[in-house]
């Protein structure tokens, strides 16, 4: 294991004993932020000294990832929505923006990212959020949902249309959102794993453009490019959590006279689970370096995105199996689990939308051949 590895896991664990034991939801949030602050990890969601290409390096990330999923969903989401939250800012290559990126850099402000609204999810060439220039900048009108830190954020990189009507992506563009403007109003709702996330409303809310008009897409879509991979690495954080409980279960729990593990059934469950798991690996390994390069990570960080998720799932999934009732009890880790790993097969491209980058990349690559 790398020493970052080793290191995150340590504080991993630490911290999540600590965030467990806040009630409350956004302050749970706010501890995870500002321990993961204390490590110093935050700083490898933004750019600086030791990343790579724009100054962050995706092998860090997945690391830290894999590291941080492996104790708590609520970490990770912490730590990566930093870095997400604030990568166009990154993008714009404006050094004004400096003291605004170390403060996200060290959790002393809170990054969102706002794409999703009711009538866009895949589909964001349908974003109706509207900006309007006026005298010395912009006001932003419009419904952002399923925003992952909208109950706590300072800063919001909001894509938001300029120009054209749905379906014309040239008139999309990047912008920056004060979490104290006025005009912007949250609400906050609760999904099946603890994660802060809700709506937000803009009203005549006054905004700064990030980096070229009409460059919106392009830098909504470099974002998810960068990070991508990351959440591959998360799923293969909760899979290995899986894992592990069951292999811990099976040798304890004793039926028909003897342990679980003696069972060839279980045997192959245990064999398949890992094998998914090395496979995922590899995979995150193979399109984090491609995207660390530089190089076409298209198919890579699809094919990455798609089996890593889907293959943690299913072995979460067998985790709970394994241990029977227990398995969807209530602070049961693996019932965790369970609800943790869900989301990540549909946040920051579904699979069906990775299936689709996939198939046209290799029909193009087919076609050119
Ligand atoms: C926990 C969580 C956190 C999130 N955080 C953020 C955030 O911080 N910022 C943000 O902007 N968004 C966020 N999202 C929103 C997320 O990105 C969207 O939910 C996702 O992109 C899917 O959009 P949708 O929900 O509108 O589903 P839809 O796009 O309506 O899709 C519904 C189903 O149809 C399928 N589908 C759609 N189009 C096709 C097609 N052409 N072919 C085949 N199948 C298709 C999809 O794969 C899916 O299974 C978050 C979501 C969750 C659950």
């Amino acid at each position: 294991m790398s020493g970052l590895a080793q290191r995150v896991r340590e504080f991993a664990a630490r911290a999540a004993d600590s965030i467990e034991a806040e009630a409350d939801l956004n302050l749970a949030a706010r501890r995870a932020l500002a321990l993961l602050g204390e490590e110093g990890l935050l700083e490898l969601t933004v750019p600086g000294e030791g990343g790579g290409g724009k100054g962050v390096s995706v092998r860090h990330l997945c690391v830290v990832r894999e590291g941080l999923a492996y104790q708590s969903g609520l970490l990770d989401v912490m730590f990566v929505m930093q870095g997400l939250g604030s990568f166009p800012m990154t993008l714009a290559e404006d050094p004004s923006l400096g003291e605004e990126l170390a403060a996200i850099g060290a959790g002393k402000l809170i990054a969102a990212f706002a794409l999703t609204e009711p009538e866009a999810g895949s589909d964001l060439s349908a974003i109706a959020t509207r900006a309007r220039q006026v005298d010395g900048g912009w006001r932003l009108d419009g419904h952002k949902t399923f925003i992952s830190n909208a109950p706590l954020c300072d800063r919001i990189t909001v894509l938001a249309r300029t120009s054209g009507e749905s379906g014309d992506e040239q008139g999309l563009s990047m912008f920056l959102v004060q979490g104290d403007a006025p005009g912007l109003r949250r609400e906050s709702f609760d999904v099946m794993a603890p994660h802060p996330i809700g709506d937000l409303y803009f009203e005549e809310t006054p905004a700064r453009l990030l980096g070229e008009r009409g460059a919106g897409l392009e830098m909504a879509l470099g974002t998810l490019s960068r990070f991508r991979t990351s959440v591959a690495a998360a799923a293969c954080g909760f899979a290995a959590r899986a894992l592990d409980e069951s292999l811990r279960h099976l040798q304890r729990r004793k039926q028909f006279g003897r342990p679980l593990a003696t069972f060839q059934g279980l045997r192959f469950d245990l064999a398949e689970m890992d094998t998914r798991l090395a496979a995922a690996r590899l995979l995150v390994s193979e399109a984090a370096q491609r995207v660390d390069d530089g190089a076409d990570a298209r198919c890579e960080v699809a094919r990455a995105k798609l089996f890593a998720t889907e293959s943690a799932s299913w072995i979460c999934d067998r985790a709970v199996q394994h241990l029977g009732g227990r398995g969807v009890r209530q602070g049961e880790v693996v019932e965790r689990l369970y609800r943790e790993v869900r989301a990540l097969r549909i946040y920051e491209g579904t699979s069906e939308v990775q299936k689709l980058i996939l198939a046209r990349e290799l029909l193009k690559r087919s076609s050119e051949a």
